[in-house]
């Protein structure tokens, strides 16, 4: 997103903002092994799990996408070290907090124990090796989704350390977010004043369009605002933040220009068969501005500021979005991490005022 430094884009409005998405990587699964219990760290190592880096980004490695060119590391993967995430991001926009998302094969495996092992390793390793390591760091808690039990097990055993202010799953999973099932995640997140986290991202139970699978990437990476749009559908229409009035819902790397249609479509269509679901008391869009939120990068952005100002009119609240960089993956230039054409009272909004309603953790500690 080319624009000029000075204006609202540059380095000295987003000092003090909170980044609600980093991506810090697990560098390999050795590193891990001293967070495992003894009998997973010798399953892993039985199985020679520990020679891979059980990475699941679909992004081509070497992709410009995947990294910005500067912020490369000499060896291992985009996002693995500390020092550089301090000298790229940290040091340089000064963001008062940066919420650390953690995006693994942890997250996908078929074996709930293995999954929920592993998840249990990172959240210990992102704890010791990151947290610890830096004040202005926080964490999502990563969850083994496909065991509501299990995840929510985890919650519980990560939530009183009070740097973790989030829960993250995946947009696509086994089975639609909304559904029962996954309801003791959203119960012990509610417990626990803990929003989810819902990255970009696919389990690959079902292929990513309802088409079938696609043969490219592209396809792949287009067809996640489809899996947006199916997530947040069933989390209204199964009724999730009737059952939890509290809970938060943030969309992470979501996009944003397909929200507004997709809930047109939702508003209409309940009008027209809300019988079926009748403890949706009102209109979904209201339901969502209450209780959703989206980061920002990678901002879809139409073309034009004006367009821009119609999306905005269309979202309907100046309290959705939340700043975001995406670091390490390339979405925008030097300190351009705002789109421009943003009036500067939404940036205020976006950088930290939303970001603070959302993580009420984050007020406890916020300087
Ligand atoms: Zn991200």
């Amino acid at each position: 997103m080319a624009h000029s430094q000075g204006d609202h884009g540059g380095r000295d409005c987003l000092a003090g903002a909170i980044d609600c998405d980093i991506h810090p990587a697990v560098p390999s699964t050795r590193v891990l092994l001293p967070y495992l219990d003894d009998y997973w760290r010798e399953h892993i190592l039985r199985r020679g799990l520990e020679r891979e880096n059980l990475e699941t980004s679909s992004y081509p490695a070497n992709a410009p996408i995947n990294c910005r060119p500067d912020w490369r590391l000499p060896s291992g993967p985009p996002g693995s070290s500390l020092a550089a995430l301090q000298s790229h991001l940290l040091d340089r926009l000064r963001p008062s907090f940066a919420i650390c998302n953690v995006i693994h094969g942890a997250q996908v495996m078929l074996s709930e124990d293995l999954s929920a092992a592993l998840c249990r390793a990172i959240n210990n390793w992102i704890r010791a090796e990151w947290l610890d390591q830096d004040p202005r760091l926080r964490a999502s808690i990563v969850v083994p989704p496909h065991s509501a039990e299990l995840a929510a097990e985890e919650i519980e055993r990560c939530a009183p350390d009070r740097r973790f202010v989030q829960v993250l799953l995946l947009a696509m999973t086994e089975l639609p977010l909304g559904r029962r099932q996954n309801w003791p995640i959203y119960r012990a997140a509610e417990a626990h004043g803990l929003p989810i986290g819902i990255h970009a991202g696919s389990s690959f139970r079902h292929p990513p369009s309802a088409l079938g699978w696609p043969s490219y990437y592209l396809e792949d990476y287009v067809s996640q605002s489809q899996g947006f749009a199916a997530a947040l559908n069933s989390l209204v229409s199964e009724g999730v933040f009737v059952k939890f009035p509290a809970l938060k819902v943030v969309l992470i790397e979501s996009g944003v220009t397909w929200l507004p249609a997709s809930l047109w479509r939702l508003d209409k269509t309940w009008r027209g068969v809300r019988s079926e679901v009748p403890w949706l008391e009102q209109l979904p869009t209201e339901t969502v501005r209450k209780h959703v939120r989206l980061t920002l990068q990678p901002f879809d952005a139409p073309p034009t500021e004006k367009q821009l100002q119609t999306l905005l009119e269309q979202l309907g609240s100046d309290r959705m979005l939340l700043f975001s960089s995406d670091y390490p993956h390339w979405h925008f230039d030097g300190d351009d991490a705002l789109p421009a054409g943003l009036p500067a009272d939404l940036v205020r909004k976006i950088c930290v005022d939303n970001p603070l309603e959302t993580y009420p953790r984050l007020k406890e500690t916020m300087r």
